[in-house]
């Protein structure tokens, strides 16, 4: 049975259509990237699924029952994206509430907040407001509560945002200890890089309609091997030219490495020899798109 199981859901507000006829499945043990430009209808799903408003139609599941059973949504941690609440909450008052709000036990809890604590670097700050430690710090404590009734869903809305690479990574190792212990995890983010590494399977919507869904290997390898990642020192300008004469479908340039997309049939040596005559070829591979490729083509298409 699926963790999380949301199915043909609609969400209004007036006139705008926020979330269309959404369906989507998450099975445990599975990270799972719900991925959208701005204002696609990512938190609207994310408040739906965590009761905060109600879908117009449709059905939300959490482990097959409804998501407006109590058990069913203690079952279920979540990291929302507007941080900083429970600012007067002291850092370890703030965990003991959470564990004891999701039916944990002091006995249980004591040890198991200690131990967070110490992993998480936050023994010295226990007895600081949350108001009084740093964003990142805030965000850290506020990642702990979501995690710390070991739920079955954990639903992270942007958890990396504002993180410094090591609290980043401290972050992924635990999300990637709770799929292994049998969670499933749905995040939501705008770093394409976060959610290639992490995921499992994503869900990309636009407008409020799901437009590419799957496993990240198939969905890659439904893209096409037909990209080049293309490693360069000097001026790139050659490829506006292979633009223009329908080699190069479109590319993705960042300074002194550039994804290119090729047209379909193209082929990748007219490209090397064209890079070999323009600029220093660093790096030249045929590759699967990246996320962020697939994102922004998908999102331009639909
Ligand atoms: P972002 O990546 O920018 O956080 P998102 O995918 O999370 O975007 P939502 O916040 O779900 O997008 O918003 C979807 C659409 O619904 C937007 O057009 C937004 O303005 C609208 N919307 C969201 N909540 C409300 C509300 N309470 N009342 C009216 N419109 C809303």
């Amino acid at each position: 049975m699926e963790t999380l199981r949301v199915e043909n859901v609609n969400k209004s507000f007036g006139a705008l259509e926020a979330v269309k006829d959404l369906s989507l499945a998450v099975p445990p043990g599975t990270v799972y990237g719900f991925l959208g430009p701005n204002g696609a209808g990512k938190t609207t799903t994310i408040r739906m699924i965590m009761e905060i408003i109600l879908p117009d139609s449709g059905q939300i599941l959490v482990n097959g029952r409804r998501n407006t059973s109590s058990d069913a949504l203690d079952r279920v941690g979540y990291l929302p994206e507007e941080r900083g609440v429970y600012r007067k909450m002291k850092v370890r008052e703030a965990l003991e509430f959470f564990a004891e709000l999701k039916g944990m036990r002091r006995r249980t809890h004591g040890p198991k907040i200690d131990a967070w604590m110490e992993r998480f670097e936050m023994t010295s700050v226990r007895d600081k407001k949350l108001e009084e430690l740093s964003k990142g710090n805030q965000q850290k404590i506020q990642f702990l509560t979501t995690v710390i009734h070991e739920p079955d869903l954990i639903i992270l809305d942007e958890p990396f945002m504002g993180l410094d690479p090591l609290n980043a990574d401290l972050v992924k190792e635990v999300i990637l200890e709770q799929k292994a212990r049998g969670a499933a995890i749905v995040f939501s983010t705008h770093l394409m890089e976060s959610a290639e590494k992490l995921c499992d399977a994503i869900c990309l919507i636009n407008k409020g309609q799901k437009v590419l869904d799957g496993e990240v290997r198939s969905v890659k390898r439904n893209f096409g091997r037909n990209h080049v990642a293309l490693g360069y020192e000097g001026k790139p300008d050659f490829l506006v030219e292979l633009k223009n004469h329908g080699l190069v479908e479109r590319y993705n340039d960042s300074g002194n490495h550039v994804e290119i997309h090729l047209r379909n049939a193209a082929s990748p040596q007219k490209l090397l020899a064209a890079a070999m005559q323009n600029v220093e070829v660093l790096r030249f591979e045929v590759v699967e798109p990246s996320l962020h490729e697939i994102f922004i083509a998908t999102v331009k298409e639909n």
